[in-house]
């Protein structure tokens, strides 16, 4: 298996290029920007992009999908409890210090239990609403890794003070969903340093009393 992780943009959004040695198919998670680095490890692996997935419609982690697509000509995934969020990217770009990312176009709606990706290492789609409402994480349990977004970081949780943010709800979907995976998976934050279900279990404050 093939993972390979890039801080794209001025967000430093973690893009994960997920892709099997044999099929050479990839999945490329939130392609946030830097479309020309992505196809660079793309290329220097062999590999085509079957599937372009968006954990979340933040604007640092969707705003290159649309050029990915149309070069690809993959086809965009993401949860539709997102979708309210797709006419205020502008804004949001605008907040976040980015440039406006333009339209997205959304192909195919994510639900829980879904998985997509290359057979033996295919990612399943965890709804872990908190962050915005929409929010996924992507398990791998054959590579024993979580690819998180901005639901749970390495000694932190994502921010719920943008609209569809809800401190109970990203508790909830965090203790419910995530939590109760083994210690030993792998996570791939949406930012920052990848870390363990486990050390987050111990050490991560916000979860204390979960
Ligand atoms: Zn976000
Ligand atoms: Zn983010």
């Amino acid at each position: 298996m093939i993972h390979e992780v890039l801080a794209v943009g001025p967000l430093q959004c973690n893009c994960s290029i997920w892709g099997d040695e044999e099929t050479r198919e990839a999945v490329v998670v939130d392609p946030g920007d830097d479309i020309r680095r992505i196809r660079a490890i793309l290329s220097r692996h062999g590999l085509a992009v079957k599937w372009i997935v968006i954990t979340h419609a933040h604007a640092d982690h969707i705003g290159g999908a649309n050029r990915l697509r149309s070069v690809t000509g993959a086809p965009v995934y993401m949860h539709p409890a997102d979708h309210q969020l797709l006419p205020h990217l502008a804004l949001q770009a605008a907040w976040l210090g980015m440039r406006d990312p333009g339209a997205v176009d959304i192909d195919t709606a994510l639900a829980e239990g879904d998985t997509l990706g290359p057979a033996g290492a295919s990612l399943t789609v965890l709804h872990t609403p908190g962050h915005t409402l929409g929010s996924v994480s992507l398990l791998c349990s054959e590579e024993r890794k979580l690819l998180a977004g901005d639901t749970l970081f390495r000694g932190s949780i994502g921010r719920t003070d943008l609209p569809g943010g809800d401190y109970r709800k990203i508790l909830g979907s965090i203790k419910t969903k995530l939590l109760c995976l083994d210690d030993d998976i792998a996570v791939t934050c949406g930012h920052g340093l990848p870390t363990t279900v486990g050390r987050e279990r111990e050490q991560n404050y916000f979860l204390r009393n979960l």
